[in-house]
């Protein structure tokens, strides 16, 4: 069991720290901590699972605290996504898609879309995607080459997207695509995109170390009505760093979580585990190691809720999301690798709970940004401050 006394910290409200206890016990309960071999199945199980439980509805900011602010509570994202990736990484895959997927209307869609799409998402009817990364245009997302070709009251999309998460069991796509009203970034737009729309398909699933739904999109002269459009036209790039200034902070977020739950296993093992007449924790080095892993997990923490309660405040996180998705998911690593030696042999076993986390923490260091684009986004804050 998990040490939540981290949530007496002044970045929270009352409300945040019933939602992390009430959602803890709730997993407890709920979340299988080990999924079958069809992830699919799984994934589509544990959307219904999390939108019965009423958990999505704060993906889609359906519950709004401060409408006049942000739609979406960053804390609450945050917190949901630290206590779902502690208990499986599949559920917090689930939730963060949700959001990730519907982020674009939930933040800019007009109010047809909103009533279209959000309900569905909030009660797990309907699986989202956010599609745009490209194989030519992934760090440099304005290389994208997707185009969309307005054509009377319709856009007609061709091109592809690759490492699509929920990609072929997704309801609907946030599209992003070259649109054309001016060069690079100001010329791209967002298109919602029905799965099963003629010139749609699947081209390729992609299986990766840690699995869950991925794909790569094909667009073959796909139409969509412009009532389809998130935004002007034009608008699609704002639209897509808007969102994932959003979700940036709640990967390190899920990160946190996947070093809580190495720390708790580490723990465990380090006073269980006997060799030379007494137990692993009591030897200094161990101590040495947990003292570590304890220290880069609080750190991690502080810059996440820093970055949360800032954004919930109104105020700009560009720099404050990077140092916490940099922090959060390069220290979780270290944390999980060093609780995979504390386990010896047994930690690399397939399906051990720290084996899994090693493969589980891997793609956080990428998606969303790399780390070294957010080291990148870093250093070009702390220099235009200097200005
Ligand atoms: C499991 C998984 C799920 C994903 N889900 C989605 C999704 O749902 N939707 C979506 O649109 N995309 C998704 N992505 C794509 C993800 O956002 C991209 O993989 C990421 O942006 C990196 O792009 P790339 O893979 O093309 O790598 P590249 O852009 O080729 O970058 C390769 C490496 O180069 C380094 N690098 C990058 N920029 C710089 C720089 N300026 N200077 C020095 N080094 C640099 C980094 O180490 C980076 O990892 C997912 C990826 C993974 C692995």
């Amino acid at each position: 069991m998990s040490d939540l006394s981290y949530l007496d910290w002044p970045f929270f409200e009352q409300r945040h720290r019933d939602l992390a206890r009430e959602l803890d016990a709730w997993a407890t309960t709920n979340i299988p901590h080990k999924h079958g071999p069809d992830v699919d199945a799984e994934c589509r199980a544990l959307v219904k699972l999390l939108g019965a439980g009423g958990w999505l509805e704060h993906a889609v900011g359906l519950r709004q605290a401060q409408p006049e602010r942000s739609e979406i509570d960053t804390r609450a994202i945050c917190l949901i996504r630290e206590t779902l990736a502690r208990h499986s990484g599949l559920a917090d895959f689930a939730f963060a898609m949700q959001g990730l997927g519907s982020g674009a209307i939930s933040l800019q869609g007009t109010p047809q879309q909103k009533e279209k799409y959000l309900g569905k998402v909030a009660r797990g009817e309907a699986i989202a995607a956010f599609a745009l990364s490209e194989p030519e245009a992934g760090s440099d997302v304005a290389a994208m080459q997707c185009s969309a070709r307005i054509e009377g009251g319709d856009a007609v999309l061709n091109g592809e997207k690759t490492w699509i998460s929920n990609g072929g069991i997704a309801d609907f796509y946030v599209v992003f695509a070259r649109s054309g009203e001016a060069p690079g970034a100001r010329g791209i737009s967002a298109f919602i995109v029905d799965a099963g729309t003629p010139g749609f398909e699947i081209a390729e699933r992609i299986d990766v170390i840690a699995p869950h739904p991925l794909a790569r999109l094909k667009f073959s002269d796909c139409r969509v009505p412009l009532s389809q459009r998130i935004g002007e036209g034009g608008e699609g790039f704002k639209v897509a760093m808007r969102t994932l200034d959003v979700f940036r902070t709640s990967v390190a977020a899920a990160a946190l979580g996947f070093a809580r739950h190495a720390m708790d296993e580490a723990l465990e093992r380090s006073t269980t585990r006997r060799m030379f007449n007494q137990r692993l924790g009591d030897f200094q080095l161990t101590q040495a190691k947990l003292a570590q892993m304890a220290t880069t997990i609080d750190s991690s923490a502080l810059l996440v809720y820093r970055a949360a309660w800032q954004r919930d405040q109104g105020r700009t996180v560009t720099k404050e999301a990077a140092m916490a998705k940099l922090a959060a998911t390069e220290g979780a690593q270290q944390v999980i690798d060093a609780a995979v030696q504390i386990f010896g042999g047994a930690g690399v076993v397939s399906g051990n709970a720290v084996e899994m986390l090693y493969r589980e923490i891997r793609a956080l260091r990428i998606y969303e940004g790399a780390t070294e684009v957010q080291q990148l986004i870093i250093g070009r804050e702390l220099l235009k401050e200097q200005k």
